[in-house]
């Protein structure tokens, strides 16, 4: 018997494998400080919960229409309109999924195809480093990932010159995330707005089929002064932006899977009716009685995510701090999202108290886990320099950070 070529040859989500790592051992009775997983370490504002409860005891337990309520789909559209500007949104813009990676898959595979044989494949650029999903979700639609490197001195960020440069007539998507994951850095508006100048000018002459997915999922959690701006508000590429968000981390609602994402004008319809189709052969609607509670989110829990958002800054400023204490370790201070991302190149070569060679990110992270009980995320699968560099996720508490960086230190210290 065998397996699909598809599967064979994809590649496990690095986050999620250190993940459960990190948790098995949890579960084994071993004390580890887990930095894994980006995923609030709050519990779902209690509102939420508790229209999912009435929903439930009220019967709605049924299926529903494939991407949503119409109700729900109009408090998403209305969300679009009003935090981020987005002109034109209608529920019938808008497909809500069983999470934001889903809303992701979906819509690359109702805007990619592999190639005919003998020619060369679509292209899908993508800012690096970069959340490691993007890379095989394009793949597994047919795609061919085009890397545009970043480094640490511009904060993670491309610059308007590369786009120009890297747009093909192959070029069908272009990824942007800001806040990042893995980096913690941000767009400004004004840098947004450059990139879409050449969006545009791209789709007048080079590129006319192509469309760019901003996932916004970290939209909530800013701290750094750069207000969070939406690429898809910028009314000359408004209608080829297809924005990309989720309940998971504004609202601490990452077990709930709830996704989503709306483009507005005619293909905007077009391709959320693609995803209907294809959504209406996959998973259908998601959890019925869920949608009362993104509705009680988006109109309630402003103050919730605020406050979560206070704490992840706090965080943020801690963790910044102990980190340009360890010597060895350079990061950048992170205006967005809860992870720093540090280099940790500098340790390379040397060797670990058990005798492990540390010669990469995984090196370290793996001995780190096994010496130190410390779970943190290597950085190859993220993309261009993001191999000398190590993802820590600060989604939990100051004292767990102080004793996580601390034993980090030591680690590091003890590298002969
Ligand atoms: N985009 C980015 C950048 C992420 O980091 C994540 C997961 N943390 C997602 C999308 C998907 O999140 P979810 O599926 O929980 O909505
Ligand atoms: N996206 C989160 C992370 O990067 C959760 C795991 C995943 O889906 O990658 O940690």
């Amino acid at each position: 018997m065998r397996l699909s070529h598809r599967v064979e040859g994809l590649k496990p989500s690095v986050t999620v494998a250190f993940g459960n790592k990190a948790k098995a051992l949890k579960r084994s009775g071993v004390d580890v400080l887990d930095f894994t997983l980006g995923e609030p370490d709050f519990d779902t504002p209690q509102p939420i919960k508790q229209a999912a409860i009435d929903a439930l005891l009220a019967g709605q337990t049924k299926y529903m229409p494939t991407l949503g309520d119409p109700a729900t789909r109009q408090a998403i559209a209305d969300k679009f309109a009003r935090d981020n500007g987005i002109p034109g949104l209608t529920g019938d813009h808008v497909a809500i999924s069983a999470g934001g990676k889903h809303s992701l898959y979906v819509a690359m595979q109702c805007l990619l195809d592999p190639p005919p044989p003998g020619q060369s494949p679509l292209e899908v650029i993508v800012p690096v480093p970069g959340w490691v999903s993007y890379a095989p979700i394009a793949e597994l639609a047919g795609a061919r990932v085009v890397e545009l490197p970043t480094l640490p001195a511009n904060d993670f960020k491309i610059t308007p010159a590369q786009l120009r440069e890297a747009i093909t007539p192959r070029t069908r998507l272009l990824i942007l995330n800001s806040p990042s994951n893995p980096c913690g850095t941000m767009y400004t508006e004004a840098e947004l707005r450059a990139l879409a100048a050449v969006i545009a000018d791209a789709a007048r002459s080079t590129a006319p089929d192509l469309v760019v997915i901003s996932d916004e999922i970290y939209e909530k959690i800013v701290y750094g002064g750069i207000p969070h701006f939406s690429i898809g508000s910028v009314p000359e590429i408004a209608d080829r932006v297809l924005t990309v968000n989720g309940m998971s981390k504004a609202f601490a609602m990452t077990g709930w899977r709830v996704g989503y994402a709306a483009m507005p004008g005619e293909f905007g319809k077009r391709l959320i009716g693609a995803m209907a189709t294809l959504q209406g052969q996959m998973t259908t609607n998601i959890t019925s009685f869920v949608y009362p509670a993104i509705r009680a989110a988006l109109a309630e829990c402003s103050a919730d995510a605020d406050r979560m958002r206070d704490a992840f800054a706090r965080r943020a400023d801690l963790i910044t701090r102990l980190l340009a204490g360890v010597p060895g370790v350079r990061t950048v201070r992170p205006t967005g999202a809860f992870y720093v991302f540090p280099d940790v190149s500098s340790h390379f070569g040397r060797t670990s108290p058990a005798g492990r060679r540390i010669d990469s990110s995984l090196a370290l992270c793996e001995a780190l886990l096994d010496e130190a009980r410390v779970a943190i995320v290597p950085g190859e699968d993220f993309g261009g320099c993001a191999k000398n560099h190590v993802r820590i996720t600060f989604a939990c508490g100051e004292q767990q950070i102080e004793r996580g960086v601390a034993a980090l230190g030591g680690f590091l210290s003890r590298l002969a």
